[in-house]
């Protein structure tokens, strides 16, 4: 493709966004922007610090304090430390849905998703990309699946990395993100009204792969 390519794939916690985002962007040979990462990044700071995640005007303060780098291999790196790891552990799980409700906070890392989306082609995945942080985005994605089929493809996921957890922790942790994330005043998590609605409960990776790269042509070609 000669043109820049923006593509903004959303939905509810666990459906898939991220593993076939790095996909398709690879299979483009576009960037992958995992917006998500940076909100747990953020999280993963204010716990380290002793802040309380409920605390929003004391989580705030940290802003000027927190840079958060995604490097191609996906690693990620808040202010010099590595918390790749961290970052998908239960404990950032249950409490980044706190710390992605507060404005400023969502202000702060939303300017830095549209800096690293500015000069080339993206695939960039999220809860609001395309209703807030990239509303001219060329290819808009909803991506759902049922809690049941989210909670076994996350459970799986969780084994093989070895984050300790159980199946009925992974369907609360599900319920709850996507309650507070739809639920939030600012930039809530819900679909553009341009967007392709897509079911991923039936389908393997490959199936979902071969599905976005389909939209993807058939919005802006070859
Ligand atoms: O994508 P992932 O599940 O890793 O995102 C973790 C959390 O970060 C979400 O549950 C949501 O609270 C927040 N988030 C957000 N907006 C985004 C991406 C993630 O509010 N664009």
């Amino acid at each position: 493709m000669d043109k820049r390519v923006v593509v903004a794939i959303d939905g509810p916690a666990a459906a898939g966004k991220s593993t076939i985002s790095k996909l398709v962007a690879k299979k483009l040979g576009f960037t992958y922007i995992d917006t998500g990462a940076m909100y747990r990044a953020f999280t993963s700071y204010v716990l380290d610090k002793g802040v309380d995640p409920k605390n929003e005007e004391a989580c705030c303060k940290l802003i000027p304090e927190v840079s958060i780098e995604l490097f191609p291999d996906g690693r990620v790196i808040c202010s010099g430390k590595d918390v790749t790891r961290v970052i998908r552990e239960p404990l950032v799980s249950g409490n980044v849905s706190y710390i992605a409700s507060y404005k400023d906070i969502r202000l702060a890392l939303v300017e830095l998703q549209r800096k690293l989306a500015n000069k080339v082609s993206v695939v960039m995945d999220g809860r609001d990309i395309g209703t807030y942080v990239l509303p001219n985005a060329d290819v808009k994605i909803f991506m759902v699946a049922s809690v049941e089929e989210r909670a076994k493809r996350r459970y799986k996921e969780n084994m093989e990395k070895g984050i300790a957890c159980t199946f009925e922790d992974i369907v609360a942790d599900v319920e709850n993100r996507d309650r507070i994330d739809s639920s939030r005043a600012f930039a809530p998590l819900r679909p553009a009204e341009d967007s392709i609605r897509l079911d991923t409960s039936k389908l393997n990776i490959e199936e979902v792969t071969a599905k976005v790269l389909e939209i993807i042509k058939e919005k802006v070609g070859e």
